[in-house]
Order: C-alpha cells, then structure tokens, then sequence
C-alpha cells in the first residue's frame, strides 16, 4: 500500500492510511491532522520522512472528529512527541474517556454502505485510548497557520465533527463530513443525518477550491462548485 505523501496544495498534503487518510500541514513545523486507527503512527512517519520531512518537526495534532479511525493513534503520537491535541470541544469531552463513538448511529441506505460498515467500522469498534484535548476548538476559530485556518463546525456524522478550510490555499480538509470512496456522497454513517446534511450545506457556502476528504480521493480542482451541484437536492430528497 502507497502511503507516501501527496501533495494537496502548496502547504497540505494528504497520507493514505489504506482506507482512511490523514493530512500534513506545513507551516511553523508540521500540523498533523487525524492520526487514522490504532497502531498507525509508523506508517504516518515513515510518509512523512519518505517526503524528506521529519516526523519529529509535528507540533500539535488536530482531529476532525473522535472516531477510531481519526483519533486512533493520536494519544500515542501526543505521548511520542509531547505535543498539543486539538478538537472541538463536544468530542473533546468523550475523547478524554476513550470513547469514539456515540451510541445513536445511523447507517446511510445502500448495499456499499452497508458492506463499508459491516467490514470496516464495525471492526474498528468504539473505543480509542483515551487522549487529553489540550485546546478545545469552536465554530469559527481561526488557527495561526498558512495565514488562518479556519475551525467549521460541522455536526452530523459526529456532534464535535469539524472541517478546516484553509484560506489562502482554498483547501478544506473536510473529514468524515461527506465521503468520496465510492463517489462523492454522504459518509457511510451519522448521529444525526439531517443535521449532517445541513452541514455540507454550510460548507457549500464556503470558497474553496480542493476537497480533501478522510475517505477517498482529494477532488483537486472547481470542488466548491462540484459540491455545491451534488447536494442542491439532498436537503429535499433525503430527509
Ligand atoms: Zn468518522
Ligand atoms: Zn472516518
């Protein structure tokens, strides 16, 4: 498996993790955002030394959202590096207690769906080493990084589940938000999948180029405007 850094922009690159992935910022030392399931922190450094970069330049760790397969590693990496852990404040709280994964979960229809869930996420079960959030973000917050990252609150697939978008290389790392693994769609499950749809829709409001996504392809190119097509409807059709 090619876990080698891909370049998503000119400071952001993106870490595939077989079927999760984790992104590098570049800019006063690296920010690592996701640190993908349990066990993982090998592969994410030796991605980022085989680009001619040092794992040991990460100076905190942001994460999108508590499940295990963005938080999964982000307690050993924290204990590793003695670095800060970033997130927002209503995953912060179940994170803390090791847990991942709340209790009201709902699967989004369809056979890939179903099997994605059955083969992947169930395996990946509920719980992670629980891990201190050293800052606790919120809606709006802006990072002192490439300029301004900003922190979108977007509830749904997880309640503290936050996308960035960074400004001036208009990239938004939108995490489990919506999905591309199997096309562009909605993620495979969600607490709450109306509040999940209007927070795509509030992203659709948002000026970015690039996509980068914690499943699938990053779409590098017209992704605002690829998103905002996709789900005109979704507000209508699915809820
Ligand atoms: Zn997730
Ligand atoms: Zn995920």
């Amino acid at each position: 498996m090619n876990n080698r850094m891909k370049r998503i922009s000119n400071n952001i690159y993106q870490i595939s993790l077989g079927w999760v992935n984790v992104f590098v910022i570049e800019d006063n030392g690296l920010t690592l955002v996701d640190t993908g399931t349990k066990g993982s922190t090998g592969k994410i450094f030796s991605a980022i030394k085989s680009a001619g970069k040092n794992p040991y330049d990460i100076k905190r760790i942001i994460l999108t959202h508590a499940h295990p397969d963005h938080a999964g590693s982000a307690e050993e990496i924290k204990r590793m590096l003695r670095v800060p852990v970033l997130a927002h404040h209503e995953d912060a709280k179940i994170m803390g207690y090791g847990v991942a994964v709340r209790k009201e979960i709902c699967l989004t229809p369809g056979l890939k769906n179903w099997l994605i869930y059955e083969l992947a996420i169930k395996r990946a079960g509920i719980n992670i080493e629980p891990v201190v959030i050293d800052e606790q973000l919120n809606d709006r917050d802006l990072l002192p990084l490439l300029g301004g990252i900003r922190v979108v609150h977007t509830p749904g697939h997880s309640k503290g589940h936050i996308a960035l978008l960074a400004e001036n290389e208009e990239v938004l790392i939108a995490g489990d938000l919506l999905s591309n693994s199997t096309g562009l769609g909605l993620s495979v499950i969600y607490e709450n999948m109306a509040e999940g749809i209007s927070s795509i829709m509030k992203v659709t409001d948002l000026d970015f180029d690039k996509m980068a996504f914690g499943h699938g392809s990053p779409i590098l190119k017209d992704a605002g405007s690829i998103i905002r097509q996709t789900f005109v409807n979704y507000e209508y059709t699915l809820v």
